[in-house]
């Protein structure tokens, strides 16, 4: 581990900050610190710098990345995953520096002066500075020269350009989320919207979207470190859908993978909250969204809506929430398909019920042979016995034939 603490010689003042003071802009203090051994730097990017701004946002998508585990935050900040470079953090909420130490780094980002590229991510939703009269909807820092605000907007319009991708995390960045539905005062929308569909990075990245109220952290980290394979030349660039989202993570409905399924299949359905069966009679959206939460879990493969017996609401989705409300309330096509399911579904777990009998009995209880465990008297009887019988018969048809 030695190679990773700091050096104890200062190197100078770079800027009128001193490299070594922890609360020095990470664009300068990072010059000092010791690189991870060459060995682990597969590619040309030693490092590369993440800006993390938000605009209307509740800082869950913050709390749901630092849960991740795959990668882990931790490691990508030491840069010890090798192939992917090490990660100098400047975020709005977990810097140490703060103030004008903090917007130093936006300065040089946009200056050109860090020794890295950067990426940017977005939290929350975009408002329309250009309705915001004489006041503003969400300051970022000020400038030194003259003292006038600057808004996140702001920054966004001069850092974009030259940032290396512009990942959007969470539902309010992608499409406009909560702070976008009726009413939206603020004119509220998503990265894409602003930007425009056409929007590359300097390295010829479209805008990455990662939707999810709050998002799952791991669909972040995945796509970002997906991301930073390609800028460090290691990858391809990811496959996206035509919304920018990984295809590999919004190309399933959460339905196909829940572990309610099975009942929605048979045609069972719960009638209140607790219950084990498929929820969809409670206002369920599962069938028709696009999320992976079923397969992933919320953190580390733990929780999850469905797994902790709530309803999908369709949080991942462009339409949400005005086109899943209100919550809770059964959607009207569910109405077909659960009924479809109820008959048809009700007619196949009967039959397998009647299968299931059989296969509850081993060889020797079919045969009515007395044994201690008693078990030969609970086989089939009468006309089932028959039905068994044949049922077998057809199963084993083909044996011993080849
Ligand atoms: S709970 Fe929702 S996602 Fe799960 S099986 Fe039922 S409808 Fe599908
Ligand atoms: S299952 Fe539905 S409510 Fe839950 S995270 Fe996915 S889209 Fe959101």
């Amino acid at each position: 581990m030695e190679s990773f603490k700091r050096p104890q010689q200062a190197i100078g003042l770079i800027d009128g900050y001193d490299p070594l003071d922890p609360f020095a802009p990470i664009g300068v203090r990072s010059r000092a610190t010791v690189e991870p051994p060459d060995s682990l730097a597969l590619g040309p990017l030693k490092k590369i710098y993440l800006i993390w701004m938000v605009g209307a946002s509740c800082d869950g998508c913050t709390v749901a990345v630092s849960g991740g585990t795959h990668p882990r935050v931790e490691h990508l900040l030491a840069g010890i995953i090798p192939g992917l470079p090490r990660v100098e953090l400047v975020h709005t909420v977990v810097s140490t520096e703060s103030g004008a130490e903090w917007t130093h780094n936006l300065f040089m980002a946009e200056r050109g002066e860090l020794d890295a590229p950067y990426v940017i991510t977005w939290e929350g939703s975009i408002m329309d500075e250009s309705i915001s009269g004489d006041g503003y909807w969400m300051g970022l820092g000020e400038d030194p020269a003259t003292g006038r605000q600057i808004t996140s907007l702001e920054w966004l319009d001069r850092l974009s350009p030259g940032a290396a991708a512009v990942i959007a995390i969470g539902t309010c960045a992608t499409w406009g989320g909560i702070p976008a539905s009726k009413g939206n005062v603020t004119n509220a929308m998503g990265m894409m919207d602003y930007l425009g569909k056409d929007y590359r990075s300097s390295f010829g990245v479209p805008v990455v979207n990662i939707p999810g109220c709050a998002p799952i952290g791991d669909n972040y980290l995945e796509t970002a470190a997906a991301v930073c394979l390609f800028l460090n030349g290691l990858a391809p660039l990811p496959e996206f859908d035509e919304l920018g989202r990984p295809a590999w993570l919004f190309g399933e409905t959460v339905h196909r993978h829940c572990p309610r399924a099975g009942y929605y299949e048979e045609g069972v359905f719960a009638e209140e909250y607790g219950d084990k069966e498929c929820l969809v009679e409670l206002g369920c959206w599962g069938p028709v969204v696009q999320c992976n939460i079923a397969e992933r879990g919320q953190v580390d493969g733990h929780g999850g809506c469905m797994q902790m017996g709530g309803i999908c609401i369709g949080c991942t989705m462009p339409g949400f929430p005005d086109k899943f409300s209100p919550i809770g309330a059964i959607a009207p096509g569910s109405l077909i398909s659960s009924t479809t399911s109820r008959a048809v579904g009700g007619f196949i777990r009967r039959m397998r019920g009647i299968s299931r009998v059989d296969k509850n009995m081993t060889p020797r209880w079919d045969k009515d042979i007395p044994t201690g465990w008693s078990r030969a008297k609970t086989g089939p009887r009468g006309s089932m016995k028959t039905v068994h019988k044949f049922y077998s018969k057809y199963q084993h048809t083909h044996e011993g034939h080849n």
